[in-house]
């Protein structure tokens, strides 16, 4: 169980949430710069369907491949605010200080776990999208 207090939950959810609002904001301006792709956009309009990332995801293009990403990374963080398990490290169980929270707020692993995921698993396969 955590150990943050309520508001810091709803502090973490409120930014989160405009985080996500700005990222979507992003993707829709680059899908109207790749004009093939505009009416997809307008298909995935609300913000709160859950569906949203997975339309788009197919699209290949670097820059809104890595908005989604971190669009999936914030929703994530979203839900494990729902369900308080946000602030725990998912490889230790350990409590993620608060100032690496405020850094990162997707962050889903404490710093030394999250050193050691990175030596295992991105070198070898690349980001995961
Ligand atoms: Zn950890």
């Amino acid at each position: 169980m955590s150990s943050l207090t309520e508001a810091q939950r709803t502090e973490f959810a409120r930014l989160l949430k405009r985080r996500y609002r700005e990222l979507w904001a992003d993707v829709q301006r680059e899908l109207g710069e790749a004009q093939p792709y505009a009416e997809l956009a307008g298909e995935a309009h609300d913000l709160e369907d859950e569906g949203t990332a997975d339309v788009l995801v197919d699209l290949n293009l670097a820059d809104i491949h890595r908005d989604i990403a971190e669009m999936r990374d914030v929703d994530a963080a979203l839900h494990r605010i729902l369900d308080r398990s946000y602030g725990l490290c998912t490889d230790c169980g350990g409590e993620i200080p608060l100032a690496r929270l405020r850094a990162y707020p997707t962050a889903k692993r404490c710093q030394p776990c999250q050193r050691r995921y990175e030596q295992t698993h991105l070198r070898t396969s690349g980001p995961t999208l």
